[in-house]
C-alpha cells in the first residue's frame, strides 16, 4: 500500500520496517489490531551477504528475510507504506506523523524501530567493503572468517574485547593500534598471551585485489597483509523524528554511540511511545530485534485493552445510569 489513509486512526504506527517493526507488526495484525508500517527500506545488514545466528534462517539474504516478513505481516492486516517518517507529535487523541511526501497519518499508539547508523572510520577504501571483509561483529560473520588473517582496528573501547573475540576464530589476529590509546601493560600482556601481534602508527588506506581485501598500508609506507578487518562503528540511533515528542537519543553507557532510552518491553519517557531493536539496543541481532518487537507488540496491545476497558466500564455505567439502573461506581 502507498498511499495510507490520512482520515483512518490506526491503532498502532510502527516507524520502521526492520526485524524489530515487522515482528511487532505481526504480534499487533493477530491480535485484530490496525496497524501501518512506515518503511524507508535501508535495513542496517544490507550490505551483508546472509542472515548468521537466526534459528532456522542461517544464511537468508537480508532482503529475502525482509520481503517473507512483509508478507507475513500483511496476511495480518498489516499495511506498509515506503516512505521516510519526518516528523510526530503528540494529539489528543494519539500521534501523527509526517511522511517526506507531506502527507500525514494518524495513531493510537507510536512504535519507533528505526534502527541505528554505523558511522564508520574514515580510511580510504573501507566504507566500500563494509559487511563484505570489512565487519564488526563475531556472531554476524566471524565463523565466515574463521582460520584466516584478521586484523583488528583500534578505534575505541571495544577493540581489546573484539581482538579476543576474533582470536576465538583464528590464530592469526594483528592489533593495528590507529587512533586508541596506547594499551595499558595489562593489555599488552593479554595480547601477547593470545599470540596477538600489535602494531603502531595509523592505517591510511586498504589494499584490494580483484574484489577481495588483502591488506593494509600504514601511514609510514609499510604493508600488513590481511583478510579481513574488524572495526568497531559509532552506533547512532536514528531518533531524529522522535524530536518533537520531546524525545531524543542520549549517549549509550558503554561508550559506543547514542540510543533511545526504553525499559524492557520498550516503552520510552512519553507515553505512548515505544523504541525497540537497535534504536534502543546498540547490541541488539536480527532474532533479538525481532523478539523485543513482538514484546512490545504484545504490551502495546495490552495497553490499548486497558484503555478500551476503561472506556467500555465509564460507558456501561453511563447507560445504567440513563437507564435508572443503580450506580454500581
Ligand atoms: C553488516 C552487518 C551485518 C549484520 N549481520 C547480522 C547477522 O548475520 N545476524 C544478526 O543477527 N544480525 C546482524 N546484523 C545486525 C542487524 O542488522 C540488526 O540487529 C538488525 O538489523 C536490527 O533490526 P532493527 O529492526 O532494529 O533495524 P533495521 O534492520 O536497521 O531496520 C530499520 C528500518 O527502519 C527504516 N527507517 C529508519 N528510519 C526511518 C524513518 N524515519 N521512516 C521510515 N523508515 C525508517 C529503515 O529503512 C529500516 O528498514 C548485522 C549488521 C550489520 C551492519
Amino acid at each position: 500500500m502507498n498511499t495510507p489513509s490520512g482520515d483512518t486512526i490506526y491503532d498502532v504506527i510502527i516507524i520502521g520496517g526492520g526485524p524489530a517493526g515487522l515482528s511487532a507488526a505481526i504480534a499487533l495484525g493477530r491480535s485484530s489490531r490496525s496497524v501501518l508500517i512506515i518503511d524507508s527500506g535501508r535495513p542496517r545488514n544490507a550490505p551483508a551477504a546472509g542472515v548468521h545466528n537466526f534459528l532456522t534462517r542461517d544464511g537468508v539474504s537480508p532482503a529475502e528475510l525482509l520481503a517473507t516478513g512483509r508478507a507475513e505481516a500483511a496476511t495480518y492486516g498489516a499495511h506498509l507504506v515506503e516512505a521516510t517518517a519526518t516528523a510526530a507529535s503528540r494529539r489528543d487523541d494519539g500521534f501523527r506523523v509526517i511522511l517526506d511526501d507531506g502527507t500525514s497519518v494518524q495513531g493510537r499508539r507510536l512504535l519507533v524501530a528505526t534502527g541505528l547508523v554505523d558511522e564508520l572510520p574514515d580510511i580510504l577504501g573501507l566504507t566500500e567493503r563494509w559487511g563484505n571483509d570489512v565487519l564488526h561483529c563475531p556472531y554476524c560473520h566471524g565463523w565466515e572468517v574463521r582460520g584466516r588473517s584478521i586484523g583488528i582496528l583500534a578505534t575505541g573501547p571495544m577493540a581489546m574485547h573484539q581482538a579476543q573475540l576474533f582470536r576465538q576464530l583464528s590464530q592469526s589476529v594483528t592489533f593495528f593500534l590507529h587512533a586508541a590509546p596506547e594499551p595499558s601493560a595489562e593489555e599488552l600482556e593479554e595480547l601477547a598471551a593470545r599470540g596477538i601481534r600489535v602494531v603502531s602508527g595509523r592505517v591510511e588506506s586498504l589494499t584490494v585485489t580483484r574484489d577481495a581485501l588483502t591488506g593494509v598500508l600504514m601511514e609510514d609506507g609499510t604493508e600488513h597483509q590481511i583478510d579481513a578487518l574488524v572495526v568497531a562503528p559509532t552506533f547512532t540511533a536514528r531518533a531524529g523524528v522522535l524530536t518533537d515528542l520531546g524525545l531524543e537519543a542520549t549517549a549509550h553507557p558503554f561508550g559506543v554511540g547514542t540510543h533511545v532510552e526504553s525499559d524492557e518491553v520498550g516503552q520510552t519517557a512519553v507515553p505512548g511511545v515505544w523504541a525497540v531493536g537497535n534504536v534502543t539496543d546498540l547490541m541488539a541481532q536480527v532474532v533479538t530485534s525481532a523478539a523485543a518487537g513482538l514484546k512490545a507488540g504484545a504490551t502495546i496491545n495490552a495497553d490499548l485493552i486497558a484503555e478500551e476497558v476503561r472506556a467500555a466500564v465509564a460507558s456501561a455505567r453511563g447507560q445504567q445510569v440513563e437507564q435508572g439502573a443503580p450506580d454500581q461506581a
